[in-house]
């Protein structure tokens, strides 16, 4: 079966994010980019993650065309497509409707750098996206625009995408940043939270390009 190591990681992925909270029923999708073969797999469209195969993933191009699979794809596929069209860097992306992610962006607002882990987002804050209609060409032109070349963006009234160079680092992103903004809703709830100075999160951002280790 074409792709079947990446169909293997969306299904376990996919069990991981309904596992750990980061969404829940069906909600949210994940998608791994081949840059070499120029193949999107991609989550099937409204199947429960625990009953998702591998052979229910989608293999498509980034220009909508299906190359391998009987199911329909996730509605996100172009916001998914998008992302790989315009960043080479990406290999892996995760939308989740995790709960406080997506309650900061009921406020159409970002997500300040409450915590130094925001620089996960490759950035000083995780920047919210305009609303538009899940599944539509507008919603994926403004998670691109709106995310740029950082890692991270709230989609307003509805959640968050999160990208890396493999699906492993875009789930990871999207764990931390979830965290961030639970620390977040949570401090706000019981006063003002301090938010770290641009200086220090330009230092977290240097140093998180080189955490962890070396292989
Ligand atoms: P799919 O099941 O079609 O991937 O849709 C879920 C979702 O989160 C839409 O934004
Ligand atoms: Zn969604």
């Amino acid at each position: 079966m074409l792709m079947q190591k990446e169909r293997e990681l969306i299904v376990e992925y996919g069990k991981l994010m309904l596992s750990s909270g980061l969404t829940r029923g069906t909600g949210g999708n994940l998608s791994i980019y081949d840059h070499e073969l120029e193949l999107m797999a991609i989550s099937p469209s409204g199947i429960a993650y625990e009953a998702t195969l591998p052979e229910d993933v989608v293999i498509m191009k980034l220009d909508g065309t299906i190359v391998d699979g009987t199911k329909v794809p996730s509605s996100e596929n172009a916001m998914h497509a998008i992302v790989y069209k315009n960043r080479k860097d990406v290999g892996g992306m995760i939308h989740v409707h995790s709960t406080f992610a997506a309650t900061v962006s009921c406020l159409n607002q970002d997500l300040p750098a409450v915590d130094y882990l925001v620089a996960f987002a490759k950035g000083k804050s995780v920047k919210c996206a305009p609303y538009a209609t899940y599944g539509t060409p507008e919603l994926a032109e403004n998670s691109i625009r709106t995310m740029g070349e950082q890692n991270a963006v709230l989609l307003a009234n509805h959640g968050m995408n999160c990208v890396g160079p493999n699906l492993q680092t875009a789930f990871a992103i999207a764990e931390q940043l979830e965290f961030c903004a639970e620390l977040y809703v949570r401090a706000k709830a019981i006063g003002e939270p301090v938010i770290l100075p641009d200086e220090e999160m330009d230092r977290m951002i240097v140093r998180f390009a080189n955490y962890g280790q070396k292989f």
